[in-house]
């Protein structure tokens, strides 16, 4: 049997979602040989060092200088075609799943998107917005699924880094005329919201774009990403990137503070993956209150200000 698992690198490493993605296809046993594929401008964009797989693929092309998602799974599934492929895995990002459904359009095959657990031919996977978990057997010769992130922890592989080749694919000219010609930088701080260790979020009771300003302060004493909920975003007090919830980021920081935030179902979704939760709430009643491992019930105006100065005040006594 021969897996292989799609990686995406971020400047020029492999992300962590794919590692997580790589860890999953490295544990499916039954003696499954792993191969990766990355698709990359040029060779030397190769992930270095160890992965837990046991060969990694570099698919070059000039169109892979830029997001193009239909070029990669044409190299996915040459690839996977001569390998003799049984199952193929990606990550269950945005991109992930992307490539992954043009890879399963390709094959005429079923993808089973965003799974937590493989066996047997059987996945569990997260459905609607991870309020529930289905289980489910895939009648097909190549099972093809995306691991949601954050659901098994990434191990980068033990032993000697795998060994590395190159191909060229060939690609077909409606893939190469679908990609990201041209790219426009977000206006938010250093910290990634979906990588940060620490997420200070903000909700409908923040009151205003303005209203962020406590929570941006409070982010930047934490050197956390600022968040929020979809009321939010909905108003136009901060950009879509900033969202958290089933349509917005999915978050596993070490604590995510949640600052007017109700905590519907579609929030928790996102966020749902935080090892703690601090909940900044005037409403004892607020749904998020069953979710959190800490409160504070008050006006999050006042209540978060006086935790920046309590930082403040221990770090220069
Ligand atoms: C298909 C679908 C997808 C969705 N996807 C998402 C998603 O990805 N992310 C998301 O967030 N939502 C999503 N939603 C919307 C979601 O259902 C909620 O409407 C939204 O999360 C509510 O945002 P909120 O908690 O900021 O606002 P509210 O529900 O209005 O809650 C505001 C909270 O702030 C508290 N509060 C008010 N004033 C203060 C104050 N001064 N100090 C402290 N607390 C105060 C209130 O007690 C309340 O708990 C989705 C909905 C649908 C239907």
């Amino acid at each position: 049997m021969t897996a292989l698992v799609y990686l995406e690198q971020t400047d020029g490493a492999v992300d962590e979602p794919s590692l997580q993605a790589a860890t999953m296809a490295s544990s499916l046993g039954g003696g499954a040989e792993v191969h990766a594929v990355v698709a990359a401008d040029t060779a030397a964009l190769a992930p270095a060092g160890p992965l837990p797989v046991d060969a990694v693929q570099v698919a070059v092309h000039e169109a892979f200088g830029s997001y193009a998602p239909l070029a990669v799974a044409e190299a996915v599934v040459e690839l996977a075609g001569r390998l003799g492929a049984t199952c193929v895995v990606g990550p269950g990002t945005e991109r992930g799943n992307e490539v992954l459904a043009h890879v399963a359009a390709l094959l005429d095959l079923p993808l089973a998107a965003n799974c937590v657990a493989v066996a047997d031919g059987g996945v569990t996977r997260v459905r609607w917005g991870g309020s529930l978990l289905e289980e489910a057997r895939v009648d097909a010769p190549t099972l093809l699924l995306t691991v949601q992130p954050h659901a098994v922890a990434a191990e980068p592989g033990a032993g000697d880094p795998p060994s590395v080749e190159t191909f060229t694919p060939t690609l077909s000219d409606a893939a190469l005329a679908l990609r990201v010609v041209e790219r426009v930088g977000a206006a938010t701080g250093g910290v990634s919201l979906a990588d940060a260790r620490v997420v200070v979020s903000g909700g409908r009771g923040a009151g205003s774009e303005e209203g962020f300003a406590p929570i941006e302060e409070l982010a930047e004493l934490l050197e956390a990403a600022v968040g929020c909920s979809r009321a939010v975003t909905m108003a136009g007090w901060r950009p879509h990137t900033d969202q958290v919830g089933q349509t917005g980021t999915k978050i596993a920081p070490e604590i995510y503070i949640a600052c007017g935030i109700s905590g519907a179902t579609q929030h928790m979704a996102g966020c749902k993956g935080a090892k703690r939760i601090l909940a900044i709430n005037a409403d004892r009643e607020a749904p998020i209150l069953q979710s959190a491992d800490y409160a504070v019930i008050g006006d999050l105006h006042e209540v978060v200000p006086a935790i920046s100065a309590a930082i403040r005040a221990a770090r220069s006594g």
